[in-house]
């Protein structure tokens, strides 16, 4: 295994999860271990991720090397057992690292969340020995990433309506379709892909596969020039009579849809910790420029309108960090976090996209060039309320769960 040097902290003080997590308030009522370990990444990405951020955001370049070390501080695997290569933390602990991450990349903190929780999460909970030991350990290091593969260029939050189809044939399935919008798509050597092997039973005829890549059958779509995380790539998967061993079958047949939906309530929380990372950076820049900036004989710092801006930023920021780090106690503690996934990744998205514009309106012109972060968190926020779930399929899922709490 890799120099893993979160792992060292964890095996100090025991598992996190064994110290337990009960006060939630404030980073400082946290374990001495989750501390250590927001230092660390911390002062490592703002020594190696925030100096690049804007070089790598303005040519589209995949931090390679940036996420090989952050492979070898334990970071492309947090929750993953020791015994599979990762880091054997909690999820808190993944929550709390992936914002220190995106406070400096956004696009690094992305390739780690898919990698972690949409890669590695479901193969670790509904993985055989032998598909972990293949598909889990190699993938742990940052040297490979893998992808997850649900969404098609006809439905997205109707994930449910999957036209990609899985065949049985021999010792394979043959699988066709197009994936579309897969973040990790170019780069990654492994996907966890969703495809109907019984039609007639609707979303319970979907099944989850784990695709090597390169495999026959399989190519890669244009990469995708988008508004903002461009350090990450984009890309869809096209399947033609692409065979896969019927040994990568994930789960049982017609889990897929279960797996998938339980494998974005935990992926919802590492976007809500990329959220919450973008929201903070576009905090510190507002706060730093303001002090700096005079009008009027004064730092911009002494008007009440820009103070006014900075207690609402700040509190929008806050409460989306209670409300993901509450979720990812209750994940934690194996207790239901659904809803709590859901309105954390609604209030961090929310709170990343308001936070990103106000601070854009404290820099003033500044705010609207390149020379300064302030825009390029703008455009990095807005996909935080896009993926993994629209704002408005978080409110349904809220909004189911309140309901069945009413017992209606
Ligand atoms: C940069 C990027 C990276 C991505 N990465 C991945 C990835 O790695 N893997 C993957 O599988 N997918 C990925 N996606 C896809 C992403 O999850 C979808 O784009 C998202 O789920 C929305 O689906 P859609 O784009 O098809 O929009 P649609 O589902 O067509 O929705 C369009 C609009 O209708 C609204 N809407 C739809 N249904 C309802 C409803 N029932 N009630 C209320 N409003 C509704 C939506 O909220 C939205 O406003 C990525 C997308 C992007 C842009």
């Amino acid at each position: 295994m890799a120099l893993n040097v979160i792992g060292a902290f964890a095996r100090k003080g025991g598992s996190l999860s064994q110290i337990g997590v009960r006060n939630i308030a404030s980073l400082a009522s946290l374990p001495e271990t989750h501390q250590m370990l927001y230092k660390t990444v911390r002062d490592f990405a703002e020594a190696e991720l925030k100096p690049y951020a804007a070089k790598f955001d303005k040519e589209h370049l995949y931090p390679k090397e940036q996420i090989q070390k952050m492979g070898e501080l334990g970071l492309m695997a947090v929750e993953v057992p020791e015994e599979f290569g990762g880091t054997g933390l909690d999820y808190l602990a993944y929550a709390i690292a992936t914002e220190e991450i995106s406070r400096g990349c956004a696009s690094a903190g992305v390739i780690m969340s898919v990698n972690n929780s949409l890669y590695l999460g479901p193969i670790l909970k509904f993985g055989n020995q032998k598909q972990k030991e293949q598909f889990i350990t190699p993938f742990t290091s940052g040297s490979k990433i893998g992808c997850f593969a649900l969404s098609e260029p006809g439905n997205g939050s109707d994930a449910g309506a999957a036209s990609t189809t899985a065949v049985a044939k021999g010792d394979n399935y043959i699988i066709n379709g197009t994936k579309a919008w897969i973040t990790n798509g170019y780069e990654s050597e492994a996907t966890v892909v969703f495809a109907t092997t019984d039609k007639s039973k609707k979303h319970k005829g979907i099944s989850a596969f784990i695709v090597p890549k390169p495999s026959p059958g399989l190519s890669l779509g244009k990469k995708e020039d988008k508004m903002g995380i461009r350090a990450s790539s984009t890309c869809s998967l096209i399947f033609e009579d692409s065979s896969v061993p019927k040994e990568n079958l994930l789960g049982e047949p017609g889990m897929g849809f279960k797996i998938a939906m339980m494998t974005l309530d935990s992926g919802r929380i590492g976007i809500a910790s990329q959220a919450l990372g973008i929201a903070q950076a576009a905090l510190d820049c507002a706060v730093e420029y303001a002090s700096k900036r005079e009008a009027f004989g004064a730092p911009i710092t002494k008007l009440q309108a820009i103070q006014h801006k900075i207690a609402n930023m700040s509190m929008q920021l806050e409460a989306a960090r209670l409300l993901t780090w509450r979720a990812a106690y209750l994940k934690d503690c194996k207790k239901p976090f659904t809803k709590e996934a859901a309105m954390a990744k609604l209030a961090a998205s929310e709170a990343a996209t308001f936070v990103s514009h106000q601070a854009i309106q404290i820099l003033g012109g500044m705010g609207y060039v390149s020379d300064m972060p302030a825009e390029r968190h703008y455009r990095d926020a807005r996909i935080t309320e896009i993926y993994e779930g629209t704002s408005e399929i978080q409110r349904l899922v809220i909004a189911a769960n309140i309901y069945k709490e009413y017992g209606l």
